[in-house]
């Protein structure tokens, strides 16, 4: 792909900005650019600089539960005092993160997370329908239609599985148990210990890297600009987004679409009443193991976390940690964890070496991601807050702006876009 020089002048007036080069933002820029618009699309680092390079790269059903669920909290308080646990919190002084935990406390109940587990069942279909599409258009990212195993190491995690896994099955969303002849049919390679698996058949995985890189060509293809090395520092105006100040001059812009993943909140200050994302830290350790790659992805219930291929290499993500925006990675809580799945499955040797990565998922309180129009500002859509499921919505989340750019309806986009509108949160 080629972007243009980081140093060469910006125009002082664009038909569509978008801020952002991670999954969400490359995606907008290429449905956009689809549609006939004029359109730039600006990353403060490199493309896929953010959380959408080092993730599990599953575009999943199997784990449309929202992270607001009945039961999270008390489970959230026991893990909090457990080091190696999945989950940790760094409480701040921030009003918006006392307002964040408040509403998603208020979303922690079965019918809230029901309602949102349909909504984004019926957005991950779609996205994949769509991901496959785009597979034959684009380069190769490795997309594999194989579904994924969930691995469980004690007889109370299996419990805890096959319950969840009957919720999904309740809207529609197929699994079935494997026996022990079948597992070791399916992944030689797990432990003779474990208490059961899962296969969840409609699940994909694709290498989120590659799949950047592709769409971003493709967006290059249809005609728009990527610039790299440019970093939005404000956005100036009321009712309407009248200039985007950038550290490489002022852009007067027709249209922004403001897809900067965890940094959402931190650039709308003063514009968007309350933007509640959070950012919800993960990591991952990717290596090279040649042939010894897994054919499905793995996800070590328990654990929470998952053993993913692409090529020839591994990928092992993990955690979630409310930490804010720090991207550092903390090797004690990642080695940990890659130890902890030896319990569950041979991993191939080379893990000492492997390249260690943090990212940041931007969570809403209610699972949802935020697509759509702010209360008056004419001319600004966020598309933001896809959690841990970006990669899982990110080609739908493309035709939904290019629709709402568009003010018309297509195929491609979800009929109903009111669910994921930002300004559910504005007022909170
Ligand atoms: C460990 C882990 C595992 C995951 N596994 C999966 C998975 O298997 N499946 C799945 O669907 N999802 C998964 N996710 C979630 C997924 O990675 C995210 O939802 C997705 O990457 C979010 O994409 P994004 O484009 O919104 O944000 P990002 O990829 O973070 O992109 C935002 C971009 O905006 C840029 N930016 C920020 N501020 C500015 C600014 N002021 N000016 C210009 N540019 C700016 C950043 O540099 C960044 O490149 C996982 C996440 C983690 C952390």
């Amino acid at each position: 792909m080629q972007s243009e020089t980081p140093r060469s002048v910006i125009a002082p007036t664009e038909d569509v900005v978008v801020i952002g080069g991670g999954v969400i933002g490359v995606c907008c820029a290429a449905a956009l650019a689809r549609a006939g618009r004029s359109v730039l699309l600006l990353e403060q680092s490199n493309l896929c600089a953010g959380s959408s390079w080092g993730n599990a790269g599953l575009l999943t059903t199997s784990a449309c539960a929202p992270e607001a669920g009945p039961g999270v909290m008390r489970q959230a308080m026991r893990w909090m005092l457990d080091r190696d646990s999945p989950f940790t919190i760094r409480v701040r002084a921030s009003r918006d993160q006392i307002t964040w935990i408040r509403r998603f406390r208020s979303y922690c109940n079965s019918v809230a997370a029901n309602r949102a587990m349909e909504l984004l069942r019926d957005l991950v279909r779609q996205n994949i329908r769509l991901v496959v599409q785009q597979a034959g258009m684009t380069d190769d990212f490795s997309l594999k239609q194989d579904g994924l195993i969930v691995l469980y190491e004690s007889q109370n995690g299996l419990v805890e599985g096959m319950r969840g896994a009957s919720q999904l099955s309740s809207i529609g969303i197929p699994s079935r148990q494997l026996s022990r002849e079948e597992l070791t049919q399916f992944e030689p390679r797990s432990s003779a210990a474990l208490a059961g698996a899962l296969f969840f058949p409609e699940d994909a995985h694709l290498d989120p890297g590659k799949y950047v890189r592709a769409i971003a060509d493709m967006a290059v293809r249809n005609g728009a600009r990527v610039r790299e090395d440019v970093t939005v520092t404000r956005l100036h105006g009321s009712h309407r987004i009248e200039r985007v100040e950038t550290d490489r001059g002022s852009i007067s812009p027709g249209l922004v679409v403001l897809a900067n993943g965890a940094w959402a909140s931190s650039l709308l200050r003063g514009v968007v009443q309350r933007v509640l994302v959070e950012p919800g830290k993960g990591y991952s350790l990717t290596y090279d193991a040649g042939s010894e790659v897994f054919a499905r992805p793995l996800r070590l219930f328990e654990l929470r976390t998952v053993v993913s291929s692409m090529s020839t290499k591994i990928r092992v993500t993990t955690k979630m940690d409310l930490v804010g925006l720090d991207t550092r990675v903390r090797e004690k809580r990642i080695l940990g964890a890659a130890a902890r799945a030896q319990r569950y499955v041979d991993l191939p040797g080379g893990i000492g070496e492997a390249h260690r990565w943090a990212g940041l998922r931007p969570l809403t309180p209610d699972g949802l991601p935020l697509i759509g129009f702010p209360a008056h500002v004419d001319n600004l859509i966020l598309a933001t807050g896809h959690g841990h499921l970006g990669i899982s919505l990110g080609a739908v989340t493309g035709e939904a702006v290019a629709q709402l750019a568009g003010g018309r309806s297509t195929t491609t986009a979800p009929d109903d876009l009111t669910p994921f509108s930002p300004q559910r949160f504005e007022n909170s």
